[in-house]
Protein backbone atom coordinates (compact mmCIF):
# COMPACT_ATOMS: atom_id res chain seq x y z
CA UNK A 1 0.00 0.00 0.00
CA UNK A 2 2.77 2.18 0.76
CA UNK A 3 4.39 1.88 -2.28
CA UNK A 4 0.91 2.10 -4.16
CA UNK A 5 0.94 5.86 -2.39
CA UNK A 6 4.35 6.76 -3.59
CA UNK A 7 3.77 5.93 -7.38
CA UNK A 8 0.52 8.34 -6.64
CA UNK A 9 2.50 11.01 -5.64
CA UNK A 10 4.68 10.46 -9.06
CA UNK A 11 1.72 10.82 -10.97
CA UNK A 12 0.73 13.65 -9.14
CA UNK A 13 3.88 15.20 -9.60
CA UNK A 14 3.80 14.05 -13.44
CA UNK A 15 0.12 15.50 -13.77
CA UNK A 16 1.12 18.99 -12.84
CA UNK A 17 4.17 19.61 -14.04
CA UNK A 18 3.00 21.39 -17.43
CA UNK A 19 1.22 23.75 -14.91
CA UNK A 20 5.09 24.83 -14.55
CA UNK A 21 6.62 24.36 -17.63
CA UNK A 22 4.10 26.65 -18.85
CA UNK A 23 6.13 29.22 -17.37
CA UNK A 24 8.33 29.02 -19.98
CA UNK A 25 8.70 29.68 -24.20
CA UNK A 26 10.63 26.41 -25.51
CA UNK A 27 8.78 25.33 -28.22
CA UNK A 28 7.51 28.04 -30.99
CA UNK A 29 4.45 28.09 -33.45
CA UNK A 30 2.84 30.11 -36.54
CA UNK A 31 0.56 32.41 -35.20
CA UNK A 32 -1.66 31.30 -38.33
CA UNK A 33 -3.92 27.65 -38.63
CA UNK A 34 -2.30 25.96 -40.41
CA UNK A 35 -1.62 22.26 -39.77
CA UNK A 36 1.91 22.39 -38.65
CA UNK A 37 2.76 25.32 -37.16
CA UNK A 38 6.31 24.16 -36.55
CA UNK A 39 6.93 24.33 -40.00
CA UNK A 40 7.26 27.56 -41.72
CA UNK A 41 6.54 27.22 -45.82
CA UNK A 42 7.58 30.05 -48.14
CA UNK A 43 4.14 30.12 -49.76
CA UNK A 44 3.20 31.77 -46.40
CA UNK A 45 4.82 34.89 -46.56
CA UNK A 46 3.77 37.83 -48.67
CA UNK A 47 6.55 38.91 -51.97
CA UNK A 48 8.31 41.64 -50.53
CA UNK A 49 7.35 40.86 -46.94
CA UNK A 50 10.89 39.45 -46.13
CA UNK A 51 12.45 40.04 -43.07
CA UNK A 52 15.34 43.30 -43.69
CA UNK A 53 14.19 44.29 -46.56
CA UNK A 54 14.00 47.56 -47.34
CA UNK A 55 11.12 49.68 -47.49
CA UNK A 56 11.02 53.00 -49.13
CA UNK A 57 8.52 56.08 -47.75
CA UNK A 58 4.75 55.52 -48.46
CA UNK A 59 1.87 57.46 -47.30
CA UNK A 60 2.84 59.05 -44.09
CA UNK A 61 6.12 56.33 -42.80
CA UNK A 62 9.36 57.64 -43.27
CA UNK A 63 11.78 54.78 -45.49
CA UNK A 64 12.79 52.29 -42.54
CA UNK A 65 13.77 48.46 -42.96
CA UNK A 66 11.50 45.85 -42.71
CA UNK A 67 11.10 44.49 -39.28
CA UNK A 68 9.57 40.83 -39.55
CA UNK A 69 7.75 38.75 -41.99
CA UNK A 70 4.49 39.67 -43.28
CA UNK A 71 2.20 36.32 -43.11
CA UNK A 72 -1.16 35.79 -45.21
CA UNK A 73 -4.26 34.90 -44.36
CA UNK A 74 -3.93 31.39 -44.53
CA UNK A 75 -7.75 30.87 -45.13
CA UNK A 76 -9.60 29.92 -47.74
CA UNK A 77 -11.76 33.23 -48.23
CA UNK A 78 -9.75 36.23 -48.23
CA UNK A 79 -10.52 38.76 -45.86
CA UNK A 80 -12.66 36.24 -43.98
CA UNK A 81 -12.43 36.18 -39.88
CA UNK A 82 -9.06 34.36 -39.42
CA UNK A 83 -7.63 33.44 -35.82
CA UNK A 84 -4.05 35.30 -35.30
CA UNK A 85 -2.59 32.56 -32.32
CA UNK A 86 0.20 33.44 -29.79
CA UNK A 87 3.56 31.81 -31.03
CA UNK A 88 4.03 30.31 -27.66
CA UNK A 89 3.74 30.58 -23.86
CA UNK A 90 4.08 33.54 -22.26
CA UNK A 91 2.12 37.04 -20.92
CA UNK A 92 0.86 39.69 -22.85
CA UNK A 93 2.44 43.01 -22.49
CA UNK A 94 0.52 45.00 -24.62
CA UNK A 95 -2.40 45.81 -26.27
CA UNK A 96 -3.08 48.64 -29.42
CA UNK A 97 -6.87 48.73 -31.14
CA UNK A 98 -6.15 51.59 -33.14
CA UNK A 99 -7.41 50.55 -36.44
CA UNK A 100 -5.04 49.06 -39.50
CA UNK A 101 -2.13 48.98 -37.36
CA UNK A 102 -3.18 47.63 -34.01
CA UNK A 103 -1.00 45.39 -32.88
CA UNK A 104 -0.40 42.72 -29.95
CA UNK A 105 2.84 42.42 -28.01
CA UNK A 106 3.58 39.14 -25.40
CA UNK A 107 6.67 38.64 -23.72
CA UNK A 108 8.53 35.25 -23.39
CA UNK A 109 10.62 34.11 -20.81
CA UNK A 110 13.11 31.97 -22.51
CA UNK A 111 14.50 28.70 -20.56
CA UNK A 112 18.25 29.96 -21.00
CA UNK A 113 17.22 33.39 -18.71
CA UNK A 114 17.12 35.62 -21.95
CA UNK A 115 13.63 36.86 -23.16
CA UNK A 116 11.72 37.70 -26.36
CA UNK A 117 9.17 39.33 -27.32
CA UNK A 118 6.70 38.56 -30.14
CA UNK A 119 4.65 41.05 -31.81
CA UNK A 120 1.35 40.81 -34.74
CA UNK A 121 0.46 44.00 -36.23
CA UNK A 122 -2.65 44.50 -38.64
CA UNK A 123 -4.74 42.82 -36.35
CA UNK A 124 -8.49 42.80 -35.63
CA UNK A 125 -11.00 41.64 -32.92
CA UNK A 126 -8.14 41.51 -30.30
CA UNK A 127 -9.51 38.94 -27.14
CA UNK A 128 -6.67 39.75 -24.84
CA UNK A 129 -5.36 42.01 -22.64
CA UNK A 130 -2.09 43.17 -20.58
CA UNK A 131 -1.02 40.96 -18.14
CA UNK A 132 -3.24 37.79 -19.71
CA UNK A 133 -1.11 34.21 -19.92
CA UNK A 134 -1.11 32.73 -23.52
CA UNK A 135 -0.16 29.89 -25.22
CA UNK A 136 0.22 28.93 -28.59
CA UNK A 137 -3.57 27.82 -28.53
CA UNK A 138 -4.86 31.16 -27.12
CA UNK A 139 -6.14 33.75 -30.00
CA UNK A 140 -5.09 36.90 -30.10
CA UNK A 141 -7.58 38.50 -31.96
CA UNK A 142 -8.25 37.93 -35.95
CA UNK A 143 -6.77 38.93 -39.51
CA UNK A 144 -8.34 42.19 -40.39
CA UNK A 145 -12.24 41.34 -41.35
CA UNK A 146 -13.08 41.92 -45.04
CA UNK A 147 -15.23 44.94 -44.83
CA UNK A 148 -12.05 46.63 -43.08
CA UNK A 149 -10.07 45.62 -45.44
CA UNK A 150 -12.25 47.27 -48.63
CA UNK A 151 -12.11 50.63 -46.48
CA UNK A 152 -8.27 50.42 -45.64
CA UNK A 153 -6.71 48.00 -48.45
CA UNK A 154 -6.29 44.66 -49.29
CA UNK A 155 -2.43 44.87 -49.29
CA UNK A 156 -3.21 45.16 -44.97
CA UNK A 157 -4.62 41.08 -45.38
CA UNK A 158 -1.61 39.93 -43.96
CA UNK A 159 0.00 39.40 -40.03
CA UNK A 160 3.37 41.64 -39.95
CA UNK A 161 4.98 39.05 -37.45
CA UNK A 162 8.10 39.88 -35.51
CA UNK A 163 10.45 39.09 -32.58
CA UNK A 164 12.29 41.32 -30.60
CA UNK A 165 15.29 40.88 -28.84
CA UNK A 166 15.36 44.91 -26.90
CA UNK A 167 12.50 45.52 -24.66
CA UNK A 168 9.33 47.33 -26.55
CA UNK A 169 9.36 50.65 -26.46
CA UNK A 170 7.38 53.19 -24.32
CA UNK A 171 4.58 55.34 -25.86
CA UNK A 172 2.79 56.36 -22.83
CA UNK A 173 0.42 55.06 -19.95
CA UNK A 174 -3.01 54.38 -19.36
CA UNK A 175 -4.65 52.86 -16.42
CA UNK A 176 -1.93 52.79 -14.38
CA UNK A 177 0.18 50.27 -16.81
CA UNK A 178 2.48 50.97 -19.27
CA UNK A 179 1.95 50.79 -22.98
CA UNK A 180 4.74 49.79 -25.54
CA UNK A 181 5.36 49.59 -28.86
CA UNK A 182 7.77 47.80 -31.27
CA UNK A 183 10.34 49.91 -33.02
CA UNK A 184 8.92 48.92 -36.64
CA UNK A 185 9.07 51.84 -38.43
CA UNK A 186 12.50 53.17 -36.54
CA UNK A 187 15.10 51.19 -38.11
CA UNK A 188 16.90 53.19 -40.65
CA UNK A 189 20.35 51.67 -40.84
CA UNK A 190 20.79 48.34 -41.55
CA UNK A 191 23.13 47.74 -38.80
CA UNK A 192 20.25 48.67 -36.33
CA UNK A 193 17.75 45.42 -37.20
CA UNK A 194 19.65 43.38 -35.37
CA UNK A 195 20.31 44.66 -32.08
CA UNK A 196 16.67 45.12 -31.83
CA UNK A 197 15.26 42.31 -34.10
CA UNK A 198 15.82 38.57 -34.45
CA UNK A 199 14.68 37.19 -38.06
CA UNK A 200 11.47 35.37 -36.56
CA UNK A 201 12.53 32.52 -39.03
CA UNK A 202 14.87 31.16 -36.76
CA UNK A 203 11.86 30.04 -34.65
CA UNK A 204 10.24 27.55 -36.74
CA UNK A 205 11.69 24.66 -38.89
CA UNK A 206 12.21 24.69 -42.91
CA UNK A 207 10.15 23.04 -44.63
ZN1 LIG B 1 5.33 44.00 -42.45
Amino acid sequence: MKKNKGLISIFLLIAFMPVFADFFADVFYLPINVSERRILKEKYICLAGDFGIWRKPYNNLKGHYHTGIDIKNPGEFSGAIEPVFACANGVVLSVNSSRASSYVIVEHNLRSGGRVYSAYTHISDIMVSPGDSVNHLSVLGSFIDHQKLDKWGEYLNHVHFEMLKAYPKKVGTANNRDIYSSYSVDITKKSEISKYFFNPRIFFLKE
